[in-house]
C-alpha cells in the first residue's frame, strides 16, 4: 500500500532522496525576509554560490521550480522581434523550445536524435546565418542521460559569436559537474535544488550575467514575478523581490556548506566515481543508452537489451527494499530505465541499488 508518510527511497532523477540532517535544517525558525537576519543568511549563501559556479555576477534565488527559469530567461533577455536558437537532443530541451514559442518569442530549434550530444560544429553552422540573438542548452538531459560538452560549445561561442546570449539548464548538473560561469561566458544558467544539491523540490538556483540584466532593460513586458531588473535591486541587498522560500535557502545553506568544505572538485570527482561504476555495471548487464563520451555523472540512462520488464523490476525492488529507480522517460518508457547518482546519494548506496536490480534480471 503506497503511503506518503513512508514514500521509497528515491532514485530517479529528481526529486531526489533528501537526508534526514539536510532535512531538520528547513525546519528552522522563521526569519522575516527584510530583517537582517534574513539578509544574512542570503548574502552568505549567495557568496557560497558565486565560489561553487565561479561567478562574481549575479547570483539569483528564485522560489519556483526550474522551469520558471527557462521562462524568466527569455522574457527578460529576448525582445520580441529577436530570434532563439533552441538546442534541443531530449524531453527536457525539446519543452524549453517550445516555451520560447509560450512566451511569445520566435524560435528555431536545432534537433539531434535522443541520446546524441549537440556538437560545437551544428550549433556553428547554424549560428553563421547571424540571424540568432540567444540560444538555448542543455548541460544534463535528464531523459537521456546525456552531458553535452558545454565547454567546448561555449569556447567556440566566446570565440565565433560573441554576441548571442547564452542560456543553459543546468538543472541536473549543477553541482554534479563543472561550471565555470564568467569563463564560460553564458548569461543564465539555474538549477532546481531537488537534483544534485539534495533538497526537496520547489525552488531554484540561478547565475545571471550582467549583461543579460542590462538587456533586461530593453525588452518589454516582462511581468512581474520574474523580473531580473527587480530581482538584481532586491539582491544587492541580500533580498528577494517577493517573500521567498525561507526554509529552501536554510538547506541551502547547509548543503553549500557543505560542498565548499568538501571542494566543488571534490564534489564533481564524487559523482564521476558513481557515474562510472553506475556505467560499469550497465556495460556489463545491459548497455548504455548515449555514447559514453557524452554520459552524464549524475544520471545513468540504460538500454534495456534484455528486453526486462522495467515496470516489473522496479515494482520488485520497491516491494523488498522500499526505493525505486526511474523507467525511462516518454518514449523511451520500456526501452531504457534510469538510475540517479547524484547529491547525497552515495557510491555504496548506488552499488547496493545495481545488486538489487542483478537479484531480479538473474
Ligand atoms: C527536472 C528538470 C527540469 C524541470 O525542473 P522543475 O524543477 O520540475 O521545473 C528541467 N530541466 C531538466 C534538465 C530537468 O532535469
Amino acid at each position: 500500500m503506497a503511503d506518503w508518510r513512508n514514500p521509497p527511497r528515491l532514485f530517479i532523477p529528481g526529486p531526489i532522496q533528501v537526508k534526514d540532517d539536510v532535512l531538520k535544517e528547513l525546519a528552522r525558525p522563521t526569519l522575516g525576509h527584510r530583517d537582517k537576519e534574513y539578509a544574512q543568511l542570503h548574502g552568505e549563501v549567495a557568496d557560497m554560490l558565486k565560489k561553487l559556479l565561479f561567478t562574481d555576477q549575479y547570483i539569483f534565488l528564485s522560489t519556483s521550480s526550474g522551469s520558471g527559469l527557462w521562462e524568466a530567461s527569455i522574457r527578460n533577455c529576448v525582445a520580441p522581434d529577436e530570434m532563439v536558437l533552441a538546442t534541443c537532443c531530449g524531453a527536457f530541451s525539446d519543452k524549453w523550445a517550445e516555451v520560447v514559442k509560450d512566451c511569445g518569442r520566435n524560435v528555431e530549434t536545432l534537433k539531434v536524435e535522443w541520446g546524441q550530444a549537440t556538437t560545437p560544429e551544428l550549433i556553428d553552422q547554424k549560428l553563421a546565418s547571424g540571424k540568432y540573438a540567444a540560444i538555448t542548452l542543455i548541460y544534463n538531459e535528464t531523459s537521456t542521460g546525456l552531458m553535452n560538452p558545454i565547454y567546448d560549445i561555449s569556447k567556440m561561442m566566446k570565440a565565433k559569436y560573441p554576441d548571442v546570449l547564452v542560456f543553459v539548464d543546468a538543472v541536473s548538473g549543477m553541482i554534479g559537474q563543472p561550471i565555470h560561469f564568467d569563463h564560460l561566458g553564458w548569461d543564465v544558467v539555474f538549477a532546481s535544488v531537488q537534483k544534485a544539491f539534495g533538497l526537496p523540490p520547489g525552488f531554484t538556483v540561478a547565475a545571471v550575467s550582467r549583461r543579460a540584466v542590462e538587456k533586461a532593460k530593453s525588452v518589454p513586458a516582462k511581468g512581474y514575478y520574474f523580473d531580473f531588473i527587480q530581482w538584481a535591486k532586491a539582491a544587492e541587498k541580500n533580498q528577494t523581490l517577493v517573500t521567498p522560500s525561507i526554509p529552501h535557502i536554510m538547506g541551502l545553506h547547509y548543503q553549500c556548506t557543505k560542498f565548499v568544505n568538501e571542494g566543488i572538485e571534490n564534489v564533481w570527482a564524487r559523482h564521476k566515481r558513481m557515474g562510472d561504476f553506475c556505467r560499469g555495471w550497465a556495460k556489463q548487464k545491459f548497455e548504455l543508452f548515449c555514447e559514453e563520451r557524452y554520459a552524464s555523472n549524475t544520471l545513468t540512462t540504460i538500454k534495456n537489451t534484455r528486453g526486462i520488464n522495467v515496470a516489473e523490476v522496479i515494482a520488485a525492488v520497491k516491494k523488498k527494499h522500499n526505493t525505486i529507480f526511474s523507467a525511462g522517460y516518454g518514449q523511451l518508457k520500456d526501452k531504457t530505465f534510469r538510475i540517479a547518482h547524484m547529491g547525497d546519494i552515495t557510491l555504496d548506496e548506488v552499488r547496493e541499488l545495481c545488486g538489487w536490480i542483478d537479484e531480479e534480471i538473474g
